[in-house]
């Protein structure tokens, strides 16, 4: 079964996926922009869960972490619009679920 969310909806200041295989994720705003994959932001959580910010990457205003909405992409992504304007960040469905998965203490 391709995993695939069955519902997105922006719940307080987290996004809350409901996926096909009934598990349910809940990340929040702040996490997911960090995260966000595209060129320009880099962000890739390391095994530990942190995200490494890049040396003269990206910078972030207070309202870059609030979701002015989000699309569909290619039904394997979503694709969310900042209220800072930036919205090039594409999340697959797996890389969602990769940040969404509790790390595990040592
Ligand atoms: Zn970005």
């Amino acid at each position: 079964m391709r995993l695939e969310p069955t519902n997105i909806q922006q719940i307080g200041n987290e996004l809350a996926i409901q996926w096909n295989d009934g598990t349910e994720s809940y990340l929040d705003l702040q996490f997911l922009r960090r995260a966000c994959p595209c060129a320009a932001c880099g962000g890739e959580p390391d095994v530990l869960g942190n995200i490494m910010s890049r040396p003269g990457g990206m910078s972030y205003a207070d309202n870059s972490f609030e979701l002015a909405g989000f699309e569909i992409v290619g039904g394997y992504a979503i694709q969310p619009r900042w209220r800072d304007g930036h919205g090039t960040g594409i999340y697959s469905f797996q890389y969602l679920r990769r940040l969404s998965q509790p790390v595990t203490p040592t």
